[in-house]
């Protein structure tokens, strides 16, 4: 079930969104070589805890031993913190991070180049972001999800990479996956309608070669078939009568 957000709503979930930004600003700024994944959970989560009644939404979710998702190049999403996954130079991070103030949930990603990282990767990463950009675009109300579908597959496939067909972006409020799924490929015209009041999580996975994914043993981890590395961006956005409002980027 669509559960709409009143603006009231909307903004403690900007507010959530601030913090949850600054917390995002921190992972790309402070995740190096040498550290390990745990390190980054810890960093993420202090500075979340830090901010009176923020949470980190990850915590327990459906049993998720961490505060962020830290996933490794080939690794997509889902990456579980740990002592032991040392981050080397030239990998690149993907790291997912929620924050629940208030009572409502945001959700936002990013991937961190770390070191020396290969131009294919770089580009890899300046494509996810268009993607995520171009998906932010399309979500104007009366537009549909498949028209947020549409624009980051167009981005992506033009460059030459492909977007994942297993995982979707989601709604979000108090709870943290609400409907409607936001897959990252569609058509036009086609899905739920958007209207003013909806709030999704918009987040593009994408991979240099094939789309398919499997999970690790651990129960959590997806990575490509292939071995090829992904990214993942992702922003929550709320859904207003003046169009899409990015509610965990900074602002300015
Ligand atoms: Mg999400």
């Amino acid at each position: 079930m669509i559960q709409l957000k009143s603006a009231r709503e909307i903004e403690i979930m900007a507010r959530g969104g601030q913090i949850l930004a600054a917390a995002v600003r921190l992972a790309e700024t402070d995740t190096r070589a040498g550290m390990s994944t745990l390190d980054v959970d810890r960093m993420i989560e202090e500075f979340i805890r830090s901010h009176e009644g923020a949470l980190p939404s990850f915590k327990g979710l459906y049993g998720f031993p961490a505060s962020v998702c830290a996933s490794i190049n080939e690794e997509i999403v889902h990456g579980i913190p740990s002592a032991k996954r040392v981050i080397r130079d030239g990998d690149i991070v993907s790291i997912d991070v929620g924050v629940l103030l208030e009572g409502y949930h945001t959700d936002a990603a990013t991937t961190v180049a770390v070191g020396n990282v290969g131009a294919e990767s770089l580009r890899l990463l300046d494509v996810t972001r268009k993607a995520l950009a171009a998906g932010i675009a399309a979500a104007q109300p009366d537009n549909h999800v498949g028209d947020i579908g549409a624009a980051v597959q167009e981005v992506v496939e033009r460059a030459g990479f492909n977007v994942t067909r297993d995982l979707v972006g989601h709604g979000i409020g108090t709870t943290f996956h609400e409907d409607p799924q936001v897959p990252n490929y569609g058509k036009p015209k086609r899905g739920v309608k958007l209207t003013a009041g909806l709030t999704i999580a918009i987040e593009p996975m994408v991979m240099i070669g094939s789309h398919k994914t499997r999970q690790l043993p651990d129960q959590w981890t997806v990575v490509t078939v292939d071995k090829s590395r992904a990214a993942h961006f992702e922003h929550t956005v709320a859904i207003t009568a003046q169009g899409p409002r990015v509610l965990t980027q900074l602002a300015a």
